[in-house]
């Protein structure tokens, strides 16, 4: 009864104190203690990397393993990358040697910092550097979080026997968002312009991103491609599909409401996504919270281009001149 107590008020104040704010970077986080990594082999020395027992969100993780040592697509957090490397196997030279970054969010990129200091390069979008090096939001910068080495629309590492690509999407998730494809494995790691099983975080995103980077996800898979997703189980083409179909069915109903002039708050009283609910509805990944994202990057949008401006352009006129 008292170990449960006391299992209790660590919980508690685990959860109150040591819990970190959304979008923080974390170093020796109690949550970290009961977290571990399951290693899901893919194909040719390609494994998924998950995490599993954390409530802190931590994305999935690709490593690719062979003579040259290991490459990790986002480690995630820094407590998670000696349980990363547990989880895989006995390697003859288990060193990371290169790291790339799919965006500069923080449950994808913390451990950066740390894996420079032990050797690794870092690989991203040139628009992560400066992210990353100049105006990071989750944490003062420390070095080797920014990558050391950028590219503009794609690069190609030679490692361990793989030609591994890395493609920049249209911004969809973040300006820096990148697949990463590992074509003799035919595995494609995602970011987080694709989660599976839940709606995708879309707070600053751009719906028109992410439906133009899954039409471009899409291209590159086939129906044998292993797809890992920036957030859920191990996915497929068909999962992407799905996704695809309900980013062009969030976007139709968001502008259709555009189209009717009604404010943000008029169209949240509509609850107009609640049946496209693909999983859990909590905080930001629920449908009302996804529909405040889009029509607010939606209508951010429409201003920008100079179609929205109030009073001499109906939204109605400017939606539609936005769809030609
Ligand atoms: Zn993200």
């Amino acid at each position: 009864m008292l170990a449960a107590l006391a299992v209790a008020a660590f919980g508690a104040l685990g959860t109150l104190y040591l819990m970190p704010r959304h979008g923080v970077c974390v170093d020796r986080n109690l949550m970290f203690w009961r977290a571990h990594v399951r290693a899901t082999p893919l194909r040719n020395n390609v494994y998924m990397l998950s995490a599993y027992g954390t409530d802190l969100v931590q994305g999935n993780t690709t490593a690719l393993v062979g003579d040259d040592g290991v490459l990790l697509v986002d480690p995630g957090h820094p407590e998670m990358v000696g349980k990363e490397r547990a989880a895989l196997p006995d390697l003859k030279d288990p060193r990371v040697r290169l790291v790339v970054d799919s965006h500069g969010h923080f449950d994808h990129a913390c451990a950066n910092s740390q894996l420079f200091d032990d050797g690794a390069i870092i690989i991203g979008h040139g628009s992560i550097w400066n992210y990353l090096a100049e105006a990071s939001s989750w944490h003062s910068r420390r070095r080797g979080d920014a990558p050391q080495v950028t590219f503009e629309n794609a690069l190609t590492l030679r490692f361990d026997g793989e030609q591994v690509r890395l493609i920049h999407t249209p911004p969809a998730h973040t300006e820096g968002d990148t697949i990463t494809v590992f074509p003799r494995a035919n595995v494609i790691h995602t970011g987080d312009i694709f989660v599976n099983g839940t709606f995708p975080y879309m707070e600053n995103s751009d719906i028109d991103g992410y439906i133009a980077a899954e039409e471009l996800l899409l291209k590159l898979a086939d129906d044998n491609t292993l797809i890992v997703p920036g957030h859920g189980p191990l996915a497929r083409k068909a999962d992407v599909q799905k996704s695809l179909d309900r980013m062009r069915e969030v976007r139709k109903r968001i502008a259709l409401l555009i189209d009717q002039g009604l404010t943000r708050k008029q169209m949240l009283a509509r609850h107009p996504l609640d049946d496209l609910q693909p999983g859990p509805s909590r905080e930001v990944l629920g449908s009302q919270a996804v529909a405040g994202f889009v029509f607010t990057s939606m209508t951010k949008a429409l201003k920008r281009a100079g179609k929205i401006v109030v009073p001499h352009v109906t939204p109605a006129r400017a939606v539609r001149s936005f769809h030609k």
